[in-house]
């Protein structure tokens, strides 16, 4: 019997869920083909890439380095190398594909997450912004063109498996876990001193720079309720955030009898990735096995939106949804990087994000055009609030 591949895009392929991809796809052996990489910057690792999965196209969307990368990925493998910001919507749309996994950062993967609803591709998003910046118009797409948007989020794959055990229709709410980040024990005094180094050591997850420091400020869930109210088509009433420390159980389902579904392991990207890979199916997987008994204890406690206010910006933007997503996660993008050039502190990153939310003219049905622009307002709201000190504590 000839065995059906799965032909899988990744784009970003050179970060750290791209890398963790590949891991699990050399593990899943013959059934899955590599047809597409993405990078950025890192042309070496992408042309090392090239090189050892022979995919039929590259992209690459950092041009600075582009005839080294030619050089380094040499002529004989006939990859065809797409280059420029829009490679990447290209290659959702060509890329002879089954499964697009997109793992590019930031809302840059907007316009290859439609392209790629577009051509009809199962989509398996580890990248947010996508669905909170526009998850009306990506799930409008997609209920529209019949295409499934699989989570790659450990939480939104916890919710997708839990919600197996029983119908749409009997959901009662979703319980989205959080560690609550390395300051979770911190005063608020404390919070306010945090530093850019604090900021990056993450208790139970390692992960990229941007989602570190989202977790720390908790501004990740909040992008993650945004997320679940459009990926699930949940009333944000319906969303609640219980702080668990440990990172083992990944997020739960109540159904109306009252039943409540958990999902746990270790904290390893690996599952989730693969569980998107190779859905509605299971297979062995190499992520370290649970111990419970190892474990002894698991801990809950309720979120502290005081010390932690991005929480409670979450629950707003997903009930008043319009362009108040892409503000939120372009503000905070943009705050983020100021954060880490050091030019505004820890706390500030929450502050300015809400101010940007108070500020900009709200759109309850936009367009992409409309979402861009707002996204783009908002980047120049935070660049205009961080360079006048007086406006930063509004
Ligand atoms: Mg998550």
């Amino acid at each position: 019997m000839k065995i059906e591949k799965k032909r899988i895009a990744i784009l970003g392929s050179t970060g750290s869920i791209g890398l963790s991809t590949l891991s699990v796809l050399e593990s899943l052996g013959p059934g899955y083909e590599i047809q597409a990489l993405s990078g950025h910057e890192n042309w070496q690792e992408l042309a090392r890439q090239g090189l050892k999965y022979h995919p039929r196209k590259i992209a690459l969307t950092e041009t600075d380095n582009l005839a080294e990368f030619k050089e380094a990925l040499g002529t004989e493998n006939n990859i065809e190398i797409l280059t420029g910001p829009d490679s990447l919507k290209d290659l959702a749309l060509d890329a002879d594909c089954d499964v697009i996994i997109v793992a590019v950062v930031g809302v840059a993967a907007l316009a290859a997450v439609l392209a790629g609803i577009e051509a009809g591709k199962t989509m398996a998003l580890a990248n947010k912004e996508a669905l909170v910046c526009a998850g009306d118009l990506v799930m409008s797409l997609a209920r529209e063109k019949g295409v499934q948007v699989l989570p790659i989020d450990s939480e939104h794959s916890a919710i997708l498996q839990a919600m197996s055990c029983g119908d749409r229709k009997e959901v009662k709410k979703v319980i989205l876990t959080a560690s609550g980040g390395p300051f979770r024990k911190a005063s608020s005094d404390e919070i306010d001193q945090v530093s850019l180094k604090d900021a990056l050591n993450h208790p139970t997850w390692d992960m990229g720079p941007k989602i570190t420091i989202d977790s720390a400020t908790m501004m990740n869930k909040a992008l993650e309720i945004v997320e679940a109210r459009w990926l699930f088509e949940l009333d944000p009433e319906q969303i609640e955030v219980l702080i668990h420390p440990e990172s083992i159980i990944h997020s739960l389902v109540e159904f109306c009898d009252g039943s409540v579904i958990a999902q746990l392991s270790r904290p390893d990207m690996r599952l989730p990735i693969q569980y998107a890979l190779t859905y509605p199916n299971r297979l062995p997987c190499p992520a370290a096995q649970l111990n419970l008994h190892e474990l002894g204890q698991l801990n809950f406690e309720a979120p502290d939106t005081k010390r932690f206010p991005a929480v409670r910006l979450g629950f707003e933007v997903a009930r008043k949804g319009g362009t108040s997503g892409a503000v939120l996660n372009a503000a905070n993008e943009a705050a983020v990087e100021a954060f880490q050039a050091e030019k505004i502190g820890f706390t500030q990153i929450a502050e300015l994000t809400e101010s940007c939310l108070k500020n900009h003219e709200f759109v309850k049905n936009p367009d992409l055009q409309q979402l861009i622009q707002a996204d783009q307002w908002a980047r120049a709201e935070i660049d205009r609030l961080v360079n006048t000190p007086q406006h930063a504590s509004t």
